[in-house]
């Protein structure tokens, strides 16, 4: 029997690693539905190509030529939210980006099904909700973030495994190098240089500013429910260890490979099996050393306002999260400095009253709010 899977976010970077790994085992995966949020040519042509039962797009709009007959085909949010609870697949794999993806995660758990999550921010912003959803509706959620994956497969699968700490690596971004005092003349094409990893534009400016090292603190305190100070954050300029998980007795157990998220994507549908992947094997020689420092303060304030924020609790890590896409998106756009962003972030989250994070209209509200006084400070 193939696994039948709904693929939420297909276009993006994670969708087509998503892909890539169906197409490598036929025999195993089969993709039944297919939803992002705009469309354009690749939606279509994966949609000829994949013959999903169901293909949906968020946005709404015309009907195009080129999907094919055995495809229904449908627009708008109920389309969307069909795909992210669709009934005939076993598992949703949860790969758009933003905000968005908690709307999704919420969709699948009520439908019952099992979430590969790729998303953070469902976890970021709605974690409380997310986590005893799942849980109260038996339904099971994997990691696919390479640092969480890590951590999962030294817990032997199992999240709710006994750890003393939860270690997570980061690898600095592409500004890691540049002077302090030079940082603010830093374009976006800089700051999309990531040394190691090649993903879509948010989180690799995520990673220059280390903000998505924050979230992922906050989504592992979710996923594995750690306090804050059983998780620490260990610079790794290699990311050739994606996280470490230490125990009780001592040991610290480490996932290494070289950068790839076809590993932990294809993981998450394959576990507790492991199958050969696209990793190239791991030449420890040739690398020779690993080197772990601690987190700068002065180079990185967007993680220690994350900290501050997973401290805090409620829905600040939602306007975090909210407050962060604004700054990162006008950062792209050439609006404000690379330096600005953390700016705007720590303003925002100066004018928000933490609330405690009880429904997903609550969270919709900060989202918008934070957004509306980050906007409210771009030039
Ligand atoms: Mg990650």
């Amino acid at each position: 029997m193939r696994k039948k899977i709904a693929l939420i976010g297909s276009t993006g970077s994670i969708g087509r690693q998503v892909i890539n790994v169906c197409e490598r085992y036929p025999d195993l995966f089969q993709l039944v539905a297919i939803a992002a949020n705009t469309g354009g040519g690749l939606f279509f042509e994966q949609a000829e190509k994949l013959r999903p039962a169901f293909a949906a797009l968020r946005a709404e709009g015309e009907t195009p030529a080129g999907i094919p007959a055995h495809t229904r085909f449908a627009r708008g949010e109920e389309a969307f939210e069909e795909a992210c609870g669709y009934p005939d697949a076993d598992v949703v794999f949860i790969a758009v980006t933003g905000f968005a993806g908690l709307k999704a995660a919420l969709t699948a758990i009520k439908a019952k099904k099992d979430i590969a999550l790729a998303n953070k921010e469902s976890l970021v912003a709605g974690g409380s909700l997310v986590m005893p959803a799942a849980e109260r509706a038996g339904v099971r959620i994997i990691p696919v973030d390479s640092e969480h994956s890590a951590l999962w497969q030294c817990l032997a699968f199992d999240r709710g495994a006994p750890f003393s700490k939860l270690i997570l690596t980061a690898s600095g971004g592409a500004l890691r190098d540049v002077p302090l005092e030079k940082l603010s003349d830093m374009a976006a094409k800089d700051a999309l240089a990531h040394p190691n990893w090649d993903m879509g534009a948010k989180i690799t400016i995520d990673c220059a500013t280390m903000l998505n090292k924050g979230f992922e603190v906050i989504e592992a305190m979710h996923l594995y429910n750690a306090p804050l100070e059983k998780i620490e954050v260990v610079m790794h300029r290699e990311s050739i260890v994606h996280s470490m998980v230490a125990f009780a007795d001592g040991a610290v157990l480490a996932q290494m490979s070289y950068p790839s998220m076809e590993l932990p994507i294809q993981l998450a549908l394959t576990y507790p099996e492991r199958l050969p992947s696209n990793a190239a094997p791991l030449d420890l020689v040739k690398l020779s050393a690993l080197h772990f420092s601690a987190p700068d303060p002065a180079r990185y304030p967007c993680f220690f306002l994350a900290l501050k924020c997973a401290e805090r609790g409620g829905d600040m890590p939602c306007a975090l999260n909210a407050a962060g896409e604004v700054a990162v998106q006008a950062f792209l756009h050439g609006q404000i400095k690379f330096t600005q962003i953390a700016e705007i972030i720590e303003e925002t989250l100066g004018r928000i009253s933490p609330r405690a994070a009880e429904s997903y209209a609550l969270l919709e509200d900060t989202d918008a709010n934070a957004r509306r006084i980050a906007r409210s400070m771009l030039p």
